[in-house]
């Protein structure tokens, strides 16, 4: 237990156990008090989801989004009892969480949210991921709520033709702060946390990889071998979550992966975060390349030179002058001269236009436009993208603003809660054992449970309904992994 890691007293032991077996029999969210509710309450995944969903479906109605709504669902039966009872909060503090919930809601407009969610390019993003995702799941194994099998797939293609079973591990990253053991504020995934003032106690951001049917990544007695990466931000401590730790903490995941299911292959999906999209040291790009040739010109780091050019017929094209070059050895070529090389330089070219606001449908208008979509520079792949590959495996991303598909948020959600319960700790490792049980205490049936219930977004989506409608029918269908056939027809009678 927990507490008994933490040296506490057998009372409060109890009750956490009490508490738990409750819990997970009953599904019963118990209900807790915030410290100081108003600046803590957006920590908690669950509780920040619930709004998210409920911003969701009520902007179908209407375009917009405002503070007073936040007030209100706050103030509703279900938010109440949720929350402890007797709970409001300011309009003012209604604005404050929309603007810290911004990068998973959409963009605000004079004081109003516009859904993010249904955005022209968010919404195609959807309609080819759920492409590729039903893709996925025809080598997946599928199971329903109560854990038994539903589906299992037919990997036997011709005969003597096996296809690899797909398995699925999400990804995430959750910080646990000792003191009140919150968040203080979302921010967005793309900036690297900030170091928390002093007061809030010592952070710690949990990294992991959830299966719906294994649960976390790990394998051998004791997790000898865990994907799970813990971290401290802070200046003294670890320094930041970056991007070289997300590419370490995705090989770790594939070597635990490759040792837990041999034969298998992984999809690990992410967040749709710009930390995680970022293209590898060496990748074509043709942001912030210059005009001419320039002598010690890298991409991103230092000493790390941009990889060759694919032309048609698979002809590479090195981008860099030959280290015995008369003049340039060694030198990078710049555009001029790898457009020229592809027969795409035009006399007059301008390296880009104006701030890069090329006239829109224009491919080839300037230098960086015409080398953005060739084809070799439009393909190149993020850095997770490329390390999964590598070996065989695949990473893909969910929609942006879409967390409601990424079930370990749920996970998160349930492990702060039982956090909550514990008592305040002392210190660092006192707290991370507190951590640890609590993220240990949540039940595989309650992981399976969470997966499903992204499983019938995602189903609802696949049936054509948009964010709004997906989160009433979430709603309604509760406890379903698939919604009913005739849900368009029954949304079209409201
Ligand atoms: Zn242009």
């Amino acid at each position: 237990m927990a507490s008994k890691a933490a040296a506490r007293g057998k009372s409060h032991a109890l009750q956490l156990r009490r508490w738990i077996y409750n819990f997970m029999n009953s599904g019963a969210l118990p209900t807790h008090r915030y410290g100081s509710f108003t600046t803590s309450a957006l920590g908690d995944e669950d509780f920040a989801q619930a709004i998210h969903l409920h911003l969701l479906e009520i902007s179908g109605r209407g375009e917009y989004i405002r503070a007073l709504d936040v007030v209100k669902f706050v103030s509703s039966e279900e938010m109440q009892h949720y929350l402890g009872g007797k709970v409001t909060i300011s309009e003012r503090t209604a604005r404050r969480w929309l603007n810290e919930m911004e990068w998973r809601y959409g963009k605000i407009l004079k004081g109003m949210y516009i859904d993010g969610h249904e955005r022209a390019d968010v919404v195609q993003y959807r309609i080819a991921f759920l492409e590729r995702w039903l893709e996925y799941e025809r080598r997946m194994q599928i199971f329903d709520r109560d854990g038994k099998v539903v589906r299992d797939p037919k990997l036997t293609v011709k005969p003597g033709e096996v296809e690899q079973r797909l398995v699925l591990y999400t990804h995430d990253e959750s910080t646990f702060y000792a003191n009140d053991r919150r968040k203080t504020k979302w921010s967005h995934k793309d900036e690297p946390c900030k170091p928390q003032p002093k007061g809030e106690g010592e952070s710690l951001m949990v990294a992991d990889f959830l299966s719906p049917e294994f649960g976390r990544l790990k394998h051998g007695e004791e997790a000898a071998r865990e994907a799970r990466v813990l971290f401290r931000a802070g200046t003294r401590r670890d320094g930041w979550f970056d991007g070289d730790n997300i590419i370490e903490q995705a090989e770790l995941a594939m070597d635990v992966f490759e040792q837990r299911h041999p034969f298998c292959q992984m999809l690990a999906m992410y967040d749709n975060a710009t930390t995680h999209l970022r293209r590898p040291p060496d990748g074509l790009t043709a942001y912030k390349m210059v005009l001419n040739p320039k002598r010690e010109w890298f991409p991103k780091k230092a000493g790390v030179r941009m990889r060759d050019g694919t032309l048609p017929g698979d002809v590479r094209q090195p981008l860099y002058f030959p280290d015995d070059h008369e003049t340039m050895p060694g030198w990078f070529k710049g555009m001029r001269q790898i457009l020229k090389e592809r027969g795409k330089w035009r006399p007059k070219m301008l390296a880009e236009c104006e701030k890069f606001k090329c006239e829109e449908g224009k491919i080839n208008c300037c230098a960086r436009r015409t080398l953005f979509n060739e084809p070799d520079f439009a393909a190149q792949r993020s850095h997770l993208e490329e390390v999964f590959a590598a070996r065989g495996h695949i990473c893909d991303f969910y929609p942006k603003f879409h967390c409601e598909l990424n079930f370990i948020e749920q996970y998160w959600g349930d492990a702060k809660r039982m956090y909550r319960m514990t008592e305040a700790t002392t210190g660092t490792s006192e707290m991370e054992q507190n951590v640890l049980h609590c993220l240990d205490s949540v039940s595989s049936e309650r992981i399976l449970r969470f997966a499903n219930r992204s499983a019938r977004f995602m189903d609802a989506y696949r049936k054509g309904l948009t964010g709004p409608q997906a989160a009433w029918a979430n709603r309604k269908y509760h406890g379903h992994r698939v919604l009913p056939e005739k849900i368009m027809q029954e949304l079209e009678k409201m």
